[in-house]
């Protein structure tokens, strides 16, 4: 890489979105190398049965329920003093997509979901900034480079993401050393296009079972000239047309994303205390009732757990919060 290329990645800016395991890898890895701007994205809070594999956090980070954002942030920054950390603790869609993509050379996929994906891929695409397609679950993973104007695109080889319910981190496990080992791929193809070498990216569609030992890596199909992304440049998940209040990673859990409508937490744990359990730090409110428990964000979004039901989720959230 070079003094030449460490300086490149010094004046370099990176978004990760989704700071799970993948993403907690990735974020790792870049402040180690000194990359100099790290734009982390995620919308939930640190869990117990996170620690099993997202690298960052610890048990203190659990106990508080820390939004994953802040919290790696933190870790981050006792990894690395000299660069910009920026935590955003926010869900990517399709309103908020161009602030906080902004700006970004490289986008980092640590996603656990394919709408998320596909904004990506269309934010990417438009923008003309490159990104790096990862996924794990159980013992598997897949790692796909995206250089729009060069490879193809997420849409020129799975035009639309897979039907009906997929397994997922939450309902089928994941075993840690996959998703480093796919974060690994994609962190170094990242530094190779950070540090000026674009061109010797890996034009790969790598598939690995860490359990099996298998592993697959095909070269990268073609663009397709009748992709609706790249060829045709229609950009329907960022023009919004797809995003609805989300059933999070099939864990008995409903994310509630109205408008963002910032929420005053103090006030409103003082009002809930009357109702149920609360408990609430600068960044999230949480408030237990009945068998449910609501995550509140201080940007008006809520995580409801104990239902799997959008509209009872959504009435929890119009009965407590409002709106
Ligand atoms: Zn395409």
């Amino acid at each position: 890489m070079g003094v030449a290329g460490q300086q490149r990645l010094a004046q370099a800016s990176v978004a990760i979105v989704g700071c799970g395991a993948l993403g907690t890898y990735h974020a790792a890895a870049l402040a180690r190398a000194g990359v100099g701007r790290l734009r982390i994205i995620d919308r939930d809070y640190v869990e117990w049965n996170n620690l099993q594999r997202q690298w960052l956090y610890d048990e203190t980070d659990a106990e508080e329920a820390l939004p994953k954002a802040v919290a790696a942030a933190r870790a981050l920054r006792r990894v690395n003093s000299s660069i910009i950390i920026e935590p955003e603790v926010a869900d990517l869609t399709p309103r908020n997509a161009a602030d906080l993509l902004e700006d970004a050379d490289l986008i980092l996929d640590g996603t656990d979901n394919f709408e998320t994906r596909y904004l990506v891929n269309d934010y990417a695409v438009q923008q003309r900034v490159p990104w790096i397609y990862g996924a794990a679950v159980g013992s598997y993973g897949i790692v796909m480079p995206v250089l729009p104007g060069d490879t193809a695109c997420l849409r020129c080889v799975y035009p639309d993401p897979p039907a009906g319910t997929q397994p997922t981190c939450e309902t089928a496990g994941v075993l840690a050393t996959i998703t480093t080992l796919i974060g690994s791929l994609q962190v170094t193809a990242a530094l190779q296009i950070l540090s000026g070498h674009a061109d010797q990216v890996p034009r790969r569609l790598t598939t690995i079972d860490v359990w099996t030992g298998a592993l697959r890596s095909i070269a990268q199909p073609a663009r397709d000239s009748d992709c609706p992304c790249c060829a045709k440049r229609q950009f329907p998940w960022l023009e919004g047309g797809h995003r609805a209040p989300i059933s999070l990673c099939g864990r008995n859990a409903v994310q509630i994303h109205l408008q963002d409508r910032p929420v005053d937490l103090t006030a409103l744990a003082a009002t809930l205390a009357e109702f149920g359990s609360v408990r609430a730090n600068e960044f999230a409110l949480r408030f237990l009732i009945d068998s449910y428990e609501m995550t509140i964000f201080a940007d008006g979004r809520a995580i409801v757990k104990g239902t799997t039901e959008p509209g009872v989720a959504r009435s929890l959230y119009a009965k407590y919060v409002g709106g």
